[in-house]
Protein backbone atom coordinates (compact mmCIF):
# COMPACT_ATOMS: atom_id res chain seq x y z
CA UNK A 1 0.00 0.00 0.00
CA UNK A 2 1.24 3.37 -0.66
CA UNK A 3 -0.20 6.68 0.83
CA UNK A 4 0.19 10.72 -0.02
CA UNK A 5 -0.30 12.78 3.37
CA UNK A 6 -1.56 16.26 2.37
CA UNK A 7 -0.69 18.40 5.12
CA UNK A 8 -2.48 21.86 5.90
CA UNK A 9 -3.19 22.84 9.17
CA UNK A 10 -0.73 19.92 10.78
CA UNK A 11 3.19 21.20 10.03
CA UNK A 12 4.95 18.45 12.04
CA UNK A 13 5.75 14.76 11.99
CA UNK A 14 4.91 14.04 15.30
CA UNK A 15 1.52 13.25 16.96
CA UNK A 16 -0.45 13.96 14.03
CA UNK A 17 -3.59 12.07 13.18
CA UNK A 18 -3.75 11.41 9.51
CA UNK A 19 0.40 10.74 9.42
CA UNK A 20 -0.03 8.44 11.92
CA UNK A 21 -2.88 6.24 10.27
CA UNK A 22 -0.99 6.99 6.53
CA UNK A 23 2.07 5.05 8.30
CA UNK A 24 0.01 2.42 10.57
CA UNK A 25 -1.84 1.43 7.34
CA UNK A 26 0.82 1.65 4.30
CA UNK A 27 4.12 0.60 3.01
CA UNK A 28 5.39 3.98 1.37
CA UNK A 29 4.72 7.06 2.41
CA UNK A 30 5.00 10.69 0.83
CA UNK A 31 3.64 13.96 2.34
CA UNK A 32 3.13 16.97 0.25
CA UNK A 33 1.94 20.86 1.07
CA UNK A 34 0.59 23.30 -1.98
CA UNK A 35 0.66 26.99 -1.38
CA UNK A 36 -3.15 27.02 -2.69
CA UNK A 37 -2.84 30.08 -4.90
CA UNK A 38 -6.72 31.12 -4.67
CA UNK A 39 -5.44 31.96 -0.85
CA UNK A 40 -2.26 33.21 -1.47
CA UNK A 41 -3.06 35.64 -4.37
CA UNK A 42 -6.02 37.79 -2.69
CA UNK A 43 -3.12 38.67 -0.24
CA UNK A 44 -1.09 40.21 -2.96
CA UNK A 45 -0.62 44.04 -2.33
CA UNK A 46 -2.67 45.46 -5.60
CA UNK A 47 -0.06 48.51 -5.07
CA UNK A 48 3.14 46.92 -4.89
CA UNK A 49 2.39 45.56 -8.73
CA UNK A 50 6.29 45.23 -9.53
CA UNK A 51 7.50 44.23 -5.29
CA UNK A 52 6.95 41.64 -2.89
CA UNK A 53 4.73 41.28 -0.72
CA UNK A 54 5.88 40.64 2.98
CA UNK A 55 3.53 38.55 4.52
CA UNK A 56 4.44 37.06 7.64
CA UNK A 57 2.29 34.11 7.83
CA UNK A 58 3.33 32.81 4.37
CA UNK A 59 6.92 33.29 5.07
CA UNK A 60 6.63 31.37 8.25
CA UNK A 61 4.82 28.82 6.59
CA UNK A 62 7.90 28.69 3.94
CA UNK A 63 10.72 28.19 6.49
CA UNK A 64 8.49 25.50 8.46
CA UNK A 65 8.19 23.83 5.16
CA UNK A 66 11.94 24.00 4.66
CA UNK A 67 12.97 22.65 7.90
CA UNK A 68 10.07 19.36 7.25
CA UNK A 69 11.75 18.78 3.83
CA UNK A 70 15.39 18.20 5.45
CA UNK A 71 13.95 16.15 8.58
CA UNK A 72 12.28 14.01 5.94
CA UNK A 73 15.10 13.88 3.47
CA UNK A 74 17.50 12.23 6.43
CA UNK A 75 14.65 9.93 6.43
CA UNK A 76 15.31 8.99 2.43
CA UNK A 77 11.92 10.93 2.01
CA UNK A 78 11.60 14.80 1.17
CA UNK A 79 8.26 17.06 1.16
CA UNK A 80 6.61 17.65 -2.10
CA UNK A 81 6.13 21.14 -2.42
CA UNK A 82 3.92 23.42 -5.03
CA UNK A 83 1.88 26.25 -5.43
CA UNK A 84 -1.39 25.96 -7.57
CA UNK A 85 -4.88 24.60 -6.84
CA UNK A 86 -5.50 21.85 -4.39
CA UNK A 87 -8.15 20.43 -6.53
CA UNK A 88 -5.54 20.26 -9.10
CA UNK A 89 -2.28 19.15 -7.67
CA UNK A 90 -3.35 16.65 -5.34
CA UNK A 91 -4.61 14.12 -7.80
CA UNK A 92 -2.10 14.47 -10.07
CA UNK A 93 0.56 14.04 -7.49
CA UNK A 94 -1.37 11.35 -6.06
CA UNK A 95 -1.83 9.49 -9.45
CA UNK A 96 1.80 10.15 -10.28
CA UNK A 97 2.75 8.28 -6.86
CA UNK A 98 0.46 5.40 -7.72
CA UNK A 99 -1.38 5.89 -4.03
CA UNK A 100 -4.09 3.99 -2.76
CA UNK A 101 -5.41 6.83 -0.52
CA UNK A 102 -5.05 10.09 0.63
CA UNK A 103 -4.32 11.05 4.42
CA UNK A 104 -5.17 14.41 5.63
CA UNK A 105 -6.70 16.30 8.83
CA UNK A 106 -10.43 17.95 9.15
CA UNK A 107 -10.47 21.75 8.31
CA UNK A 108 -13.48 23.08 9.76
CA UNK A 109 -13.85 26.51 7.28
CA UNK A 110 -16.65 25.86 4.60
CA UNK A 111 -14.45 26.84 2.14
CA UNK A 112 -12.04 23.93 3.55
CA UNK A 113 -15.14 21.95 3.35
CA UNK A 114 -15.64 22.52 -0.07
CA UNK A 115 -12.21 22.20 -1.50
CA UNK A 116 -11.36 19.03 0.50
CA UNK A 117 -14.88 17.74 -1.31
CA UNK A 118 -14.06 18.79 -4.69
CA UNK A 119 -10.25 16.63 -3.68
CA UNK A 120 -12.26 13.69 -3.02
CA UNK A 121 -14.41 13.58 -5.81
CA UNK A 122 -11.75 13.71 -8.31
CA UNK A 123 -9.92 11.39 -6.18
CA UNK A 124 -12.33 8.45 -6.10
CA UNK A 125 -12.83 9.17 -9.95
CA UNK A 126 -9.89 7.51 -10.46
CA UNK A 127 -9.93 5.05 -7.63
CA UNK A 128 -8.33 6.84 -4.87
CA UNK A 129 -9.64 6.60 -1.27
CA UNK A 130 -9.53 10.10 0.75
CA UNK A 131 -9.58 9.33 4.60
CA UNK A 132 -9.87 12.34 6.53
CA UNK A 133 -8.92 12.77 10.85
CA UNK A 134 -10.01 14.42 13.56
CA UNK A 135 -6.60 16.45 14.86
CA UNK A 136 -6.26 20.02 15.55
CA UNK A 137 -8.90 19.91 17.96
CA UNK A 138 -9.94 17.49 20.73
CA UNK A 139 -13.51 17.76 20.44
CA UNK A 140 -15.24 18.69 17.04
CA UNK A 141 -18.29 19.00 15.38
CA UNK A 142 -21.08 17.77 17.50
CA UNK A 143 -18.79 15.39 19.71
CA UNK A 144 -20.09 17.99 23.09
CA UNK A 145 -23.45 18.36 22.95
CA UNK A 146 -26.33 19.34 25.31
CA UNK A 147 -28.38 17.35 27.50
CA UNK A 148 -31.11 17.94 24.87
CA UNK A 149 -28.58 16.63 21.91
CA UNK A 150 -28.53 20.11 20.81
CA UNK A 151 -24.99 22.27 20.22
CA UNK A 152 -24.02 24.71 22.66
CA UNK A 153 -24.07 28.53 22.43
CA UNK A 154 -23.42 29.25 25.80
CA UNK A 155 -19.41 29.01 26.61
CA UNK A 156 -18.99 27.68 30.27
CA UNK A 157 -21.50 24.88 30.01
CA UNK A 158 -19.74 23.85 27.29
CA UNK A 159 -16.17 24.07 28.83
CA UNK A 160 -17.99 21.80 32.01
CA UNK A 161 -19.14 19.05 30.00
CA UNK A 162 -15.91 19.27 27.95
CA UNK A 163 -14.23 18.33 30.70
CA UNK A 164 -16.27 16.30 32.20
CA UNK A 165 -16.04 14.17 28.50
CA UNK A 166 -12.19 13.99 28.66
CA UNK A 167 -10.49 10.90 28.78
CA UNK A 168 -6.87 9.97 28.35
CA UNK A 169 -7.79 8.59 25.26
CA UNK A 170 -8.55 11.97 23.75
CA UNK A 171 -4.78 13.15 25.23
CA UNK A 172 -2.94 10.48 23.40
CA UNK A 173 -0.45 11.19 21.11
CA UNK A 174 -0.75 9.52 17.89
CA UNK A 175 2.47 6.96 17.13
CA UNK A 176 4.03 8.42 14.21
CA UNK A 177 7.51 6.63 13.94
CA UNK A 178 8.17 5.67 10.68
CA UNK A 179 9.86 2.03 9.79
CA UNK A 180 13.37 2.04 7.86
CA UNK A 181 12.46 3.00 4.20
CA UNK A 182 8.76 3.81 4.99
CA UNK A 183 9.10 7.63 4.07
CA UNK A 184 9.67 7.01 0.21
CA UNK A 185 12.30 8.78 -1.77
CA UNK A 186 10.15 11.76 -4.25
CA UNK A 187 10.42 10.28 -7.73
CA UNK A 188 12.44 12.43 -10.09
CA UNK A 189 9.61 15.14 -11.97
CA UNK A 190 8.46 15.71 -8.73
CA UNK A 191 11.25 15.94 -6.40
CA UNK A 192 11.63 19.94 -6.84
CA UNK A 193 13.25 22.69 -4.30
CA UNK A 194 10.24 24.42 -2.77
CA UNK A 195 9.01 27.01 -5.16
CA UNK A 196 10.46 30.10 -3.82
CA UNK A 197 8.29 32.63 -2.18
CA UNK A 198 9.76 35.19 -4.60
CA UNK A 199 8.03 33.37 -7.14
CA UNK A 200 4.88 32.76 -5.55
CA UNK A 201 5.28 37.40 -5.46
CA UNK A 202 6.45 37.37 -1.46
CA UNK A 203 9.53 38.09 0.21
CA UNK A 204 10.90 37.21 3.57
CA UNK A 205 9.86 39.44 6.59
CA UNK A 206 12.05 38.43 9.48
CA UNK A 207 9.45 36.49 11.56
CA UNK A 208 11.54 34.09 12.82
CA UNK A 209 13.93 36.42 14.57
CA UNK A 210 11.04 36.49 17.07
CA UNK A 211 8.92 33.68 16.45
CA UNK A 212 11.00 30.26 15.51
CA UNK A 213 9.07 29.02 12.19
CA UNK A 214 9.19 24.98 13.41
CA UNK A 215 8.25 22.50 15.52
CA UNK A 216 10.93 22.65 17.94
CA UNK A 217 10.40 26.68 17.84
CA UNK A 218 6.98 26.35 19.22
CA UNK A 219 8.29 23.68 21.82
CA UNK A 220 11.28 26.51 22.83
CA UNK A 221 8.21 28.18 23.26
CA UNK A 222 6.11 26.06 25.37
CA UNK A 223 8.90 24.81 27.51
CA UNK A 224 9.80 28.54 28.35
CA UNK A 225 5.72 29.43 28.66
CA UNK A 226 5.79 26.10 31.40
CA UNK A 227 7.84 27.61 33.68
CA UNK A 228 5.07 30.37 33.67
CA UNK A 229 2.04 28.86 33.31
CA UNK A 230 1.51 28.75 37.26
CA UNK A 231 1.19 32.48 37.26
CA UNK A 232 -0.86 32.50 33.87
CA UNK A 233 -4.11 33.82 36.10
CA UNK A 234 -2.11 36.57 37.45
CA UNK A 235 -0.20 38.01 34.34
CA UNK A 236 -2.41 37.46 31.36
CA UNK A 237 -4.22 40.23 31.05
CA UNK A 238 -1.28 43.04 31.32
CA UNK A 239 0.31 43.20 27.82
CA UNK A 240 3.84 44.68 29.46
CA UNK A 241 3.99 41.57 31.32
CA UNK A 242 5.29 38.05 29.66
CA UNK A 243 2.32 36.24 31.35
CA UNK A 244 1.10 34.56 28.24
CA UNK A 245 2.30 31.34 26.09
CA UNK A 246 3.05 33.08 22.49
CA UNK A 247 1.58 30.15 21.30
CA UNK A 248 -1.39 30.81 18.81
CA UNK A 249 0.70 30.86 15.85
CA UNK A 250 2.61 27.33 16.24
CA UNK A 251 -1.20 25.96 16.75
CA UNK A 252 -2.90 27.89 14.28
CA UNK A 253 -0.36 26.08 11.91
CA UNK A 254 0.37 22.36 13.65
CA UNK A 255 3.55 23.22 14.50
CA UNK A 256 2.41 21.98 17.84
CA UNK A 257 -0.15 18.88 18.71
CA UNK A 258 -3.13 20.43 20.25
CA UNK A 259 -3.33 17.01 22.47
CA UNK A 260 0.23 17.87 23.89
CA UNK A 261 -0.54 21.24 25.12
CA UNK A 262 -3.82 20.00 26.65
CA UNK A 263 -2.10 17.21 28.01
CA UNK A 264 0.52 19.41 29.75
CA UNK A 265 -2.37 21.63 31.40
CA UNK A 266 -4.40 19.28 32.16
CA UNK A 267 -1.63 17.50 34.26
CA UNK A 268 -1.11 20.64 36.50
CA UNK A 269 -4.93 21.68 36.56
CA UNK A 270 -5.55 18.15 38.48
CA UNK A 271 -2.74 19.12 40.59
CA UNK A 272 -4.07 22.20 41.76
CA UNK A 273 -2.49 24.88 39.44
CA UNK A 274 -4.78 27.77 39.02
CA UNK A 275 -2.77 29.32 36.10
CA UNK A 276 -2.93 25.95 34.21
CA UNK A 277 -6.69 25.72 34.58
CA UNK A 278 -7.57 29.49 33.02
CA UNK A 279 -4.64 28.43 30.48
CA UNK A 280 -6.58 25.17 29.88
CA UNK A 281 -10.02 26.90 29.92
CA UNK A 282 -8.26 29.46 26.84
CA UNK A 283 -7.65 26.50 24.60
CA UNK A 284 -11.10 25.16 25.33
CA UNK A 285 -12.45 28.71 23.76
CA UNK A 286 -10.26 27.12 20.82
CA UNK A 287 -12.13 24.14 20.45
CA UNK A 288 -15.42 26.18 21.39
CA UNK A 289 -15.11 28.25 18.47
CA UNK A 290 -13.87 25.75 15.98
CA UNK A 291 -17.31 23.95 16.94
CA UNK A 292 -19.43 27.02 16.79
CA UNK A 293 -17.99 27.70 13.10
CA UNK A 294 -18.78 24.17 12.25
CA UNK A 295 -22.33 24.12 13.37
CA UNK A 296 -23.31 27.67 11.88
CA UNK A 297 -20.96 27.57 8.58
CA UNK A 298 -22.76 31.12 8.01
CA UNK A 299 -20.69 32.69 9.68
CA UNK A 300 -18.44 32.80 7.27
CA UNK A 301 -20.54 34.55 5.17
CA UNK A 302 -19.65 37.44 7.31
CA UNK A 303 -23.18 37.12 9.16
CA UNK A 304 -23.85 38.12 12.87
CA UNK A 305 -24.48 35.06 15.16
CA UNK A 306 -27.69 36.72 16.90
CA UNK A 307 -29.47 37.54 13.29
CA UNK A 308 -30.80 40.91 14.85
CA UNK A 309 -27.65 42.66 15.13
CA UNK A 310 -27.54 42.80 11.50
CA UNK A 311 -29.84 45.81 11.89
CA UNK A 312 -27.39 47.85 13.48
CA UNK A 313 -26.51 50.94 11.37
CA UNK A 314 -22.46 51.01 11.09
CA UNK A 315 -20.98 54.60 10.85
CA UNK A 316 -19.91 54.52 6.72
CA UNK A 317 -19.04 58.17 6.17
CA UNK A 318 -16.03 59.20 4.50
CA UNK A 319 -15.07 60.84 8.30
CA UNK A 320 -15.88 57.00 9.36
CA UNK A 321 -13.22 55.83 6.77
CA UNK A 322 -11.02 58.37 8.40
CA UNK A 323 -11.66 56.92 11.61
CA UNK A 324 -11.01 53.29 10.50
CA UNK A 325 -7.73 54.45 8.90
CA UNK A 326 -6.72 56.11 12.35
CA UNK A 327 -7.29 53.24 14.15
CA UNK A 328 -5.53 50.69 11.73
CA UNK A 329 -2.30 53.22 11.95
CA UNK A 330 -2.59 53.59 15.60
CA UNK A 331 -3.18 57.27 15.18
CA UNK A 332 -6.29 57.36 17.38
CA UNK A 333 -4.89 59.78 20.31
CA UNK A 334 -5.69 56.81 22.61
CA UNK A 335 -2.80 55.72 23.89
CA UNK A 336 -3.51 51.97 24.85
CA UNK A 337 -5.42 51.38 21.18
CA UNK A 338 -2.48 53.03 19.38
CA UNK A 339 0.34 51.08 21.27
CA UNK A 340 -1.96 47.74 20.36
CA UNK A 341 -2.31 48.40 17.21
CA UNK A 342 1.20 49.42 16.25
CA UNK A 343 2.31 45.82 18.49
CA UNK A 344 -0.11 44.48 15.59
CA UNK A 345 1.48 46.53 12.72
CA UNK A 346 4.76 45.86 13.51
CA UNK A 347 5.18 42.13 14.83
CA UNK A 348 1.90 40.43 13.56
CA UNK A 349 0.96 39.78 17.16
CA UNK A 350 -1.70 41.33 19.51
CA UNK A 351 -2.22 40.75 23.20
CA UNK A 352 -5.54 39.40 23.89
CA UNK A 353 -6.26 42.13 26.58
CA UNK A 354 -5.39 44.36 23.81
CA UNK A 355 -6.91 42.91 20.62
CA UNK A 356 -10.82 43.25 23.66
CA UNK A 357 -9.68 46.68 23.65
CA UNK A 358 -9.00 47.62 20.47
CA UNK A 359 -12.52 46.12 19.27
CA UNK A 360 -14.15 47.58 21.45
CA UNK A 361 -13.18 50.71 20.50
CA UNK A 362 -13.60 50.63 16.98
CA UNK A 363 -17.43 49.34 16.97
CA UNK A 364 -18.53 50.95 20.17
CA UNK A 365 -16.18 54.11 20.16
CA UNK A 366 -15.56 54.73 16.50
CA UNK A 367 -19.23 53.15 15.47
CA UNK A 368 -17.84 51.33 12.85
CA UNK A 369 -18.33 48.22 11.50
CA UNK A 370 -16.92 44.94 13.32
CA UNK A 371 -16.26 42.74 10.11
CA UNK A 372 -14.06 46.08 8.88
CA UNK A 373 -12.13 45.21 11.86
CA UNK A 374 -12.12 41.33 11.48
CA UNK A 375 -10.87 41.45 8.22
CA UNK A 376 -7.98 44.10 8.93
CA UNK A 377 -6.99 41.44 11.80
CA UNK A 378 -7.08 38.66 9.39
CA UNK A 379 -4.98 40.15 7.29
CA UNK A 380 -2.38 41.40 9.73
CA UNK A 381 -2.14 38.23 12.67
CA UNK A 382 -0.08 35.59 12.75
CA UNK A 383 -2.36 33.35 14.33
CA UNK A 384 -5.24 34.69 12.08
CA UNK A 385 -7.95 31.85 12.44
CA UNK A 386 -11.04 32.46 11.27
CA UNK A 387 -13.02 30.78 14.02
CA UNK A 388 -11.73 32.63 16.82
CA UNK A 389 -11.38 36.35 14.94
CA UNK A 390 -14.76 35.97 13.64
CA UNK A 391 -16.13 34.83 17.80
CA UNK A 392 -13.61 37.30 18.57
CA UNK A 393 -15.04 40.22 16.90
CA UNK A 394 -18.69 39.03 17.48
CA UNK A 395 -18.02 38.84 21.25
CA UNK A 396 -16.87 42.19 21.32
CA UNK A 397 -19.40 43.84 19.02
CA UNK A 398 -21.84 41.73 21.45
CA UNK A 399 -23.68 39.94 17.95
CA UNK A 400 -21.84 36.71 19.09
CA UNK A 401 -22.84 33.48 20.97
CA UNK A 402 -21.79 33.90 24.61
CA UNK A 403 -20.85 37.87 23.86
CA UNK A 404 -20.33 40.72 26.47
CA UNK A 405 -23.68 42.49 26.48
CA UNK A 406 -23.81 45.34 23.96
CA UNK A 407 -23.69 48.07 27.13
CA UNK A 408 -21.05 47.08 28.43
CA UNK A 409 -18.51 49.35 26.71
CA UNK A 410 -14.82 49.12 27.39
CA UNK A 411 -13.53 52.74 28.84
CA UNK A 412 -10.12 52.90 26.81
CA UNK A 413 -8.67 54.78 29.88
CA UNK A 414 -9.87 52.66 32.46
CA UNK A 415 -8.65 49.94 30.68
CA UNK A 416 -5.46 51.64 30.42
CA UNK A 417 -5.30 52.66 34.24
CA UNK A 418 -5.91 48.78 34.95
CA UNK A 419 -4.05 46.91 33.26
CA UNK A 420 -0.57 48.65 31.86
CA UNK A 421 -0.32 50.96 34.82
CA UNK A 422 3.14 51.81 34.46
CA UNK A 423 2.51 52.95 30.81
CA UNK A 424 5.04 50.16 30.25
CA UNK A 425 3.60 49.09 27.22
CA UNK A 426 2.75 52.09 25.86
CA UNK A 427 5.90 52.95 25.74
CA UNK A 428 7.53 50.75 24.32
CA UNK A 429 5.35 51.30 21.20
CA UNK A 430 4.93 54.76 21.20
CA UNK A 431 8.08 56.43 22.59
CA UNK A 432 7.15 59.85 21.58
CA UNK A 433 4.72 59.57 25.05
CA UNK A 434 8.29 58.38 27.06
CA UNK A 435 7.95 60.97 29.30
CA UNK A 436 4.65 61.07 30.34
CA UNK A 437 4.03 60.18 34.05
CA UNK A 438 2.12 57.27 34.69
CA UNK A 439 -0.86 59.34 35.74
CA UNK A 440 -0.94 61.39 32.43
CA UNK A 441 0.62 58.54 29.82
CA UNK A 442 -3.34 57.09 29.52
CA UNK A 443 -5.33 60.18 28.57
CA UNK A 444 -2.45 62.66 27.34
CA UNK A 445 -4.64 65.26 26.71
CA UNK A 446 -5.84 65.87 30.35
CA UNK A 447 -2.05 66.77 31.33
CA UNK A 448 -1.44 70.71 31.79
CA UNK A 449 0.64 72.91 29.55
CA UNK A 450 3.36 72.34 31.99
CA UNK A 451 3.75 68.91 32.20
CA UNK A 452 3.46 68.18 27.73
CA UNK A 453 5.76 71.01 27.56
CA UNK A 454 8.17 68.99 30.14
CA UNK A 455 7.96 65.71 28.20
CA UNK A 456 8.84 67.84 24.99
CA UNK A 457 5.20 66.69 23.63
CA UNK A 458 2.85 69.04 21.15
CA UNK A 459 -0.40 67.05 20.60
CA UNK A 460 -1.52 67.11 17.24
CA UNK A 461 1.69 67.07 16.31
CA UNK A 462 3.96 64.65 18.05
CA UNK A 463 0.94 62.42 18.90
CA UNK A 464 -2.77 62.68 17.87
CA UNK A 465 -5.66 64.54 20.02
CA UNK A 466 -8.39 61.62 20.30
CA UNK A 467 -10.04 61.40 17.37
CA UNK A 468 -13.28 61.09 19.68
CA UNK A 469 -14.96 61.78 23.00
CA UNK A 470 -15.63 58.64 24.72
CA UNK A 471 -18.41 59.61 26.66
CA UNK A 472 -20.28 61.03 23.80
CA UNK A 473 -19.02 57.93 21.75
CA UNK A 474 -20.68 55.56 24.52
CA UNK A 475 -24.03 57.60 24.39
CA UNK A 476 -24.44 57.38 20.88
CA UNK A 477 -23.64 53.83 20.43
CA UNK A 478 -26.19 52.91 23.15
CA UNK A 479 -28.51 54.48 21.05
CA UNK A 480 -27.25 52.47 17.96
CA UNK A 481 -28.11 49.19 19.80
CA UNK A 482 -31.07 50.02 21.01
CA UNK A 483 -32.14 48.25 18.06
CA UNK A 484 -30.95 44.96 19.36
CA UNK A 485 -32.54 46.03 23.24
CA UNK A 486 -35.47 43.74 23.06
CA UNK A 487 -33.33 40.66 21.85
CA UNK A 488 -30.89 40.75 24.40
P1 LIG B 1 -2.62 32.40 25.50
O1 LIG B 1 -3.27 33.32 26.44
O2 LIG B 1 -1.35 31.78 25.90
O3 LIG B 1 -3.70 31.26 25.18
C1 LIG B 1 -3.33 29.95 24.71
C2 LIG B 1 -4.09 29.58 23.49
O4 LIG B 1 -5.47 29.49 23.77
C3 LIG B 1 -3.97 30.56 22.35
O5 LIG B 1 -2.79 30.36 21.62
C4 LIG B 1 -5.23 30.25 21.54
O6 LIG B 1 -5.05 29.13 20.72
C5 LIG B 1 -6.23 29.88 22.63
N1 LIG B 1 -7.03 31.06 22.99
C6 LIG B 1 -6.76 31.97 23.93
N2 LIG B 1 -7.75 32.87 24.01
C7 LIG B 1 -8.66 32.52 23.11
C8 LIG B 1 -9.90 33.06 22.70
N3 LIG B 1 -10.45 34.14 23.28
N4 LIG B 1 -10.57 32.45 21.70
C9 LIG B 1 -10.07 31.34 21.11
N5 LIG B 1 -8.90 30.79 21.45
C10 LIG B 1 -8.20 31.36 22.43
N6 LIG B 1 -6.96 33.78 18.39
C11 LIG B 1 -6.43 33.14 17.33
O7 LIG B 1 -5.78 32.10 17.51
N7 LIG B 1 -6.62 33.62 16.06
C12 LIG B 1 -7.31 34.75 15.80
O8 LIG B 1 -7.46 35.13 14.64
C13 LIG B 1 -7.84 35.47 16.91
N8 LIG B 1 -8.51 36.64 16.73
C14 LIG B 1 -9.05 37.30 17.82
C15 LIG B 1 -9.77 38.48 17.62
C16 LIG B 1 -10.32 39.17 18.69
C17 LIG B 1 -11.11 40.44 18.44
C18 LIG B 1 -10.16 38.66 19.99
C19 LIG B 1 -10.75 39.38 21.16
C20 LIG B 1 -9.46 37.48 20.21
C21 LIG B 1 -8.89 36.78 19.13
N9 LIG B 1 -8.14 35.59 19.32
C22 LIG B 1 -7.65 34.92 18.23
C23 LIG B 1 -8.03 34.97 20.66
C24 LIG B 1 -6.79 35.38 21.49
O9 LIG B 1 -6.65 36.76 21.53
C25 LIG B 1 -5.49 34.76 20.96
O10 LIG B 1 -5.64 33.38 20.77
C26 LIG B 1 -4.35 34.97 21.95
O11 LIG B 1 -4.15 36.33 22.20
C27 LIG B 1 -3.06 34.36 21.38
O12 LIG B 1 -1.98 34.61 22.22
P2 LIG B 1 -1.33 33.46 23.11
O13 LIG B 1 -1.04 32.26 22.27
O14 LIG B 1 -0.19 34.07 23.82
O15 LIG B 1 -2.53 33.15 24.10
Amino acid sequence: QKALVWLRRDLRLYDQAALHHALKNSGSVWLAFIFDQEILEPLIEKDSVNELTPDRRVDFIWQGLKQLDAELRQQGGGLIVQFGKPVDCIPQIAQALEVQTVYTNHDYEPSAIARDTAVSVLLKKHGIEFETFKDQVIFEKKEILTNSNTVFSIFTPYKNNWLKTLQDKDLAAYDCTPKKGQFAAIPKPLDKPLPSLESMGFCTTGIESHLPPSPEGGQALLEDFLTRIDHYQIGRDFPAVKGVSYLSTHLRFGMLSIRGLVREAHRRMLAGSMGATIWLSELIWRDFYFMILSNHPRLADGVSFKPDYDNIEWESSSHAKKLFTAWCEGKTGYPLVDAAMHQLNQSGYMHNRLRMVVASFLTKDLGIDWRWGEAYFAKHLNDFELSSNNGGWQWASSSGCDAQPYFRIFNPITQSEKFDPEGKFIKRYLPQLSKLSKKSIHAPWRSGHIELEAADLLLGRDYPLPVVDHDEARKKTLVRYSVVKKVT
